[in-house]
């Protein structure tokens, strides 16, 4: 990193500063002559950037000049080549396109399956729903927890589906993980530190999504501490984020997929539900990620999106969804056909 500091800083100042990078065992190279004095500093960058020494006074800039998320961006040689996730015989990353699908949480086992079995036609391998809701209100319907869990294990030995829900406490990290194929990490934790390490202990594939407000550089810390902790089995889903703006309150971001694509090995996905936030929207936003460049989709779909426990305003039914899926092949194909 490079520490540019005020022309007119004296030599005691300088000093301090060098004293206190040396204490943490940073190399430090003084270097002058230029317009600007800097100090060239080396060893563990991506914790000195922690400390935010760009307002330490005196330093008028600093310039990391190497990664600050090691496990996960800017990775060169063979470090950058795409990760091949795989649930069981199913692979998950480019050049193997997958559609997530399912209603926003379980609901009856009947309604369950026969949706199950409806997205499983269209060509689904991955089938999702909520067991553990996230919901901002208590009063909302919190998902059926461990009985939803058992009906994932249903929906999976009956119907030959892999299945992706979501992790909400560590206290449930075991019981999610004995039945999902890919664990989800909802955008309302994202942050949860303790629940993205031990999920790092694991060496099963997580989908881990962008918190609705977080930077790009947090998203990328938080991944960091999932693969930091030997996990390399990740997706890195885009879900929109919040915006006084925009009439919904969200704005699905699509600029971070070509960042993301360009910066990190792993697959990228967009769930373009929750950047929607009502139906009409979802179909021309899944499209507009397909175009952008995801490796795959996640989508809320319900056969009786008034009767819905959770998210029905947003979920397509199972007609809608079987026409996107159509669509959504022909876009690659298209695609393909473009970059020739
Ligand atoms: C969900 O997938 O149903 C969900 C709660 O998503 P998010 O964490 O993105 O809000
Ligand atoms: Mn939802």
């Amino acid at each position: 990193m490079i520490l540019v500091l005020a022309p007119d800083l004296p030599a005691t100042h300088r000093n301090r500063i060098r004293r206190r990078l040396e204490s943490q065992s940073f190399g430090v190279v003084y270097v002058s002559g230029g317009d600007y004095p800097y100090l060239e500093v080396s060893g563990e960058i991506p914790a000195l950037h922690s400390l935010k020494p760009q307002y330490w006074p005196g330093v008028i800039a600093a310039v990391p000049v190497s990664t600050l998320h090691p496990h996960v961006a800017d990775r060169t040689g063979e470090a950058a080549a795409a990760v091949a996730v795989s649930a069981g015989d199913l692979a998950l990353g480019r050049p193997n396109f997958q559609f997530i699908a399912g209603p926003c949480a379980l609901e009856e086992p009947d309604r369950t399956l026969s949706l199950a079995t409806r997205v499983r036609d269209a060509g689904v391998k991955l089938f999702r729903g909520g067991a553990f809701k996230p919901r901002s209100s208590p009063y909302a319907f919190q998902g059926l927890g461990k009985v939803g869990l058992e009906l994932l294990a249903q929906v999976r030995s009956e119907l030959g589906l892999r299945v992706v829900t979501e992790v909400l406490d560590v206290r449930d990290l075991e019981a999610v993980a004995e039945i999902a194929d890919v664990l989800q990490v909802g955008s309302r934790n994202m942050y949860n530190t303790g629940l993205l390490s031990e999920l790092g202990r694991l060496r099963q594939p997580v989908l881990l999504k962008r918190g609705f407000a977080a930077t790009l550089d947090e998203f990328l810390s938080a991944a960091e501490t999932v693969v930091l902790g030997g996990n390399d089995q990740l997706i890195l889903c885009e879900r929109g984020v919040r915006s006084g703006v925009d009439r919904h309150g969200v704005v699905l971001d699509l600029g971070v997929v070509a960042d993301l694509r360009r910066r990190t090995p792993f697959p990228v996905y967009v769930d373009p539900s929750h950047g929607a936030a009502v139906s009409p929207r979802v179909a021309p936003l899944a499209r507009a990620a397909v175009a952008a460049g995801c490796d795959g989709l996640l989508i809320e779909v319900h056969d009786a999106p008034e009767l819905a426990l959770s998210d029905g305003q947003q979920a397509i039914e199972p007609d809608e969804f079987t026409r996107l899926v159509g669509e959504i092949e022909r876009i690659r194909r298209a695609l393909e056909g473009a970059r020739e």
